[in-house]
């Protein structure tokens, strides 16, 4: 779970995040949640009411008298909240802030080359009030260790004054680079989430046309998923998707990827690879499953077979990103249509 500066986002008067904040711990009794980062926003925002896409989700679910539990509210979070990245960027930004400061403090009274590099690292402090994302944080932190490594170079006498060191940036970087990650990876399964196959799409695509080498995808959805939670309830269906998860990871190759697309579709990207041979990986995947039987964890009842159906695509040189996950949609929607467990490709499609 990432760890979130969960009532610094908000800039309601005291007096009124008062009262939101006793509305939304009322609400987290009710159903009996934990008080966790993720239950306090997604209240929050909720009795603030604010969030209008929330709020309407959620009463929703009260009027359906639905039960909220922590997944729930997680996947609440991810639909409506999550904006992971605004979050952890103000942690971020908030540290490189003090570090700045700590840095620049010692050189303000200095003259010079020290007084040069400290005015650069001042500059570095107004362009974080200018941040957007995390390359431009990047950008930041890596000035600062020039910049920072010249100020020790330029005075002996500094370095043992300064109580930031060089570890404390690596650290710093590090931090960044965990950050990036966990806001690319969906934490229940582990696979990368859809920001993170954007990006490696986005790769994927350059490759191809450096390369002229295709590549393509599979977008795979599990077959008459609702059933398995109606059945056997949330949980197991969040368990089968984690197993299924690591199911496509072991049928593929090193550089393939596979990502969680949305609730229980997957995407899967086959670098260097033609329709045939994403056949050949679905067929792989598809014979898995049919000699898999699922039992329940805890008592061993029978859940029978899971099958999923699946949809092939072939990057176009140039083409955009969504024309590519359309065709490979389009083919999955008919492989819905004829009955399920299929995988169609989109040559399938003309005929
Ligand atoms: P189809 O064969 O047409 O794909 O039928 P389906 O039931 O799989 O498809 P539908 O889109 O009707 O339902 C998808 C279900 O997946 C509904 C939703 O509650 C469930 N789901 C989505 N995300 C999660 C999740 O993270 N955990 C669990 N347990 N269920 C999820
Ligand atoms: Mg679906
Ligand atoms: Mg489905």
């Amino acid at each position: 779970m990432l760890q979130f500066r969960w009532y610094m986002n908000y800039t309601e008067e005291r007096t009124t995040a008062g009262e939101y904040l006793r509305l939304a711990l009322n609400y987290i009794a009710k159903y009996n949640l934990p008080v966790n980062p993720v239950n306090y926003t997604v209240w929050y925002e909720y009795v603030s009411g604010k969030n209008i896409k929330l709020k309407k989700a959620v009463d929703h679910l009260i009027e359906n008298a639905k039960p909220f539990n922590n997944n729930k509210v997680e996947r609440l979070y991810q639909k409506y909240v999550a904006d992971g990245d605004r979050i952890i960027i103000s942690r971020l930004l908030t540290k490189i802030s003090l570090m700045l400061k700590e840095i620049t403090n010692h050189v303000l009274d200095t003259e010079g080359d020290l007084a040069g590099h400290g005015k650069n690292l001042g500059d570095l402090a107004v362009q974080i009030s200018e941040v957007h994302d995390y390359n431009e944080i990047k950008v930041i932190v890596d000035r600062m260790i020039i910049e920072t490594k010249e100020l020790v170079h330029s005075g002996k006498r500094l370095q043992t004054r300064m109580k930031i060191s060089s570890e404390d940036l690596k650290q710093l970087q590090k931090e960044l680079e965990k950050s990036q990650q966990e806001a690319q990876t969906d934490s229940l399964t582990s696979l990368i989430n859809r920001r993170g196959l954007e990006k490696k799409l986005e790769l994927e695509r350059i490759r191809a046309k450096q390369n002229d080498s295709p590549f393509s995808i599979i977008m795979v959805d599990i077959d008459h998923f609702k059933r398995v939670n109606d059945t056997f309830g949330h949980l197991v269906g969040d368990s089968l998707l984690r197993s299924i998860a690591q199911m496509l990871k072991d049928h593929l190759r090193r550089n393939d990827i596979a990502a969680r697309y949305g609730g229980e579709e997957f995407l899967i990207l086959l670098p260097e690879t033609g329709i045939e041979g994403a056949k050949a990986v679905g067929q792989k995947i598809k014979n898995a499953l049919s000699t898999k039987e699922w039992k329940l964890k805890e008592t061993g009842e029978t859940m029978g077979k899971v099958t999923v159906s699946m949809g092939i695509a072939l990057y176009k040189l140039n083409e955009p990103e969504q024309s590519l996950i359309k065709r490979s949609d389009d083919a999955l929607y008919m492989a819905k249509n004829n009955g399920r467990n299929l995988i169609i490709t989109q040559e399938d499609l003309l005929l």
